[in-house]
């Protein structure tokens, strides 16, 4: 079952407003690789703060971390993504095209029903060499995961940090896969942005804090304005774990190709403290000093795409209304996620307006990302901020010039409110908070 979202509009509307382009489009294109435009950095940025604020700084048993993508070789043979971390790969005889065997259906090519190879494993890590000399000594690769990177760092985390377990580290960093098969505009790329944390506690306390982190991380998609029927839960059956998980549950969305992972959320155990304890010879156990015992520590991880999350955000955003018998496309986006807060427009390039234009911008754009137009027609303007998911426009017009009064107007119900440019930006914080935008104001405040 698709959602209702066309994948072809979000992918237009993100090249059309700046959200996302092809990666080096002007040669042609870099298969599923991507940039993110003017608009979309803000969006990832502000969808990365909200997830650092809700894991790390509002919790006081979580600290973050931040690692190189560049690991010894010996933290992958530990892991076991040397030997483990494969797709079986199957390629067509005659078109020569690559397809993961477990991702089609029957023994003949998709594409063009030709005959297969016979499936050999493939590993999906990106190796390269470091230093001047290409040889099998120098070879490293390019991190699938920041975890390893937390794992690596326990000991140094909890003996610096003085915190005791349960004790969880957060990192947000690129990754890299070589996916046989990556697409879907942003949602499968072979480079990406993963949001992580190890929650390391006390064996035989895992099953509760599995529970609990599946709970803390769908709350998270919701308060964050994701509808709840977009999203649901799906544990793994046991056939499918990873080779490190006990158990493991996703976080589903459901983007326009179909209910997909946004998130997982597994239980580790102490699959990799033992391994790199047993691999780097260094003891990776936790001294509890209340328990009077030294154990080493479980782990649950909920790691989370960022870029997924950024399509699940701008997907569930979406929307097409008619508004005064014309058709506008709007983002719905929750006020921290999106790009711009603020759009500062006098109502024309007229320069009388201007100066006090200019002095509502300088205003705000100390406290909010703050957009500044005064091309075009106004009613172009809005649509383009509608478009990008701008909470708020204010527009400066001739009676402003007047009583120092400037219009806001509310990017979901339409109204709008007639408010003093003193104290401007105390009333668009207290908005963006969610006060309610009560557009009776409107006339109480003209009237004064
Ligand atoms: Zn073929």
């Amino acid at each position: 079952m698709p959602s209702k979202v066309d994948m072809d509009k979000i992918v237009s509307l993100c090249k059309r407003r700046g959200f996302v382009f092809p990666s080096s489009e002007i040669y042609g294109g870099l298969a599923s690789c991507w940039d993110y435009g003017p608009v979309g950095v803000e969006l990832k940025r502000n969808v990365k703060e909200a997830w650092w604020k809700a894991v790390v700084h509002e919790r006081d048993d979580v600290v973050g971390l931040d690692t190189s993508i560049m690991m010894h070789p010996g933290v992958w043979a530990a892991s076991g993504h040397i030997d483990n971390f494969t797709d079986p790969l199957v390629e067509c005889k005659s078109c020569h095209l690559r397809w993961r065997a477990d991702a089609i259906e029957g023994k003949k090519c998709p594409k063009c029903g030709g005959e297969l190879t016979e499936p050999r494993m493939f590993n999906l890590m990106f190796k390269t060499s470091m230093g001047p000399v290409e040889e099998e000594a120098n070879t490293i690769y390019l991190r699938p995961e920041t975890a390893q990177g937390i794992f690596v760092n326990f000991e140094n985390v909890v003996t610096t940090s003085r915190k005791k377990l349960p004790l969880g580290i957060a990192q947000i960093g690129k990754s890299f896969r070589n996916e046989i098969t990556p697409g879907n505009f942003i949602f499968r790329t072979r480079e990406f942005e993963h949001m992580e944390v190890e929650y390391f506690v006390r064996p035989g306390t895992d099953e509760k804090w599995l529970d609990y982190w599946v709970k803390e991380r769908f709350d998270w998609y919701v308060k964050l304005g994701i509808k709840k029927e977009n999203l649901r839960l799906r544990r793994h059956g046991k056939d499918e774990l990873a080779h490190y998980a006990r158990d493991c549950y996703d976080i589903e969305y459901l983007f326009p190709m179909g209910w997909s992972e946004l998130e997982g959320i597994a239980n580790r155990g102490d699959f990799d403290l033992t391994q790199h304890a047993k691999c780097s010879g260094k003891e990776l156990s936790y001294h509890d000093a209340e328990a009077g015992e030294k154990y080493v520590p479980y782990v649950i991880e909920p790691s989370a795409g960022v870029d997924r999350s950024v399509l699940a955000f701008l997907v569930d955003a979406y929307d097409e209304e008619e508004v005064e018998k014309e058709k506008r496309t709007v983002l719905h986006l929750h006020p921290s996620l999106a790009p711009i807060k603020v759009a500062v427009l006098p109502l024309s390039r007229n320069e009388k307006l201007t100066p006090l234009a200019k002095e509502v911008f300088k205003q705000l754009c100390p406290s909010f990302v703050t957009d500044y137009d005064d091309s075009q027609s106004i009613g172009r303007r809005y649509r383009r901020q509608d478009e990008i998911g701008t909470p708020f426009c204010v527009t400066i017009d001739f009676e402003s010039l007047e009583d120092k009064q400037v219009t806001i107007r509310d990017r979901d119900s339409l109204a709008q409110i007639r408010v003093p440019v003193e104290g401007l930006e105390k009333v668009i914080a207290a908005k963006l908070k969610g006060e309610a935008f009560d557009a009776s104001t409107l006339w109480s405040t003209r009237e004064k």
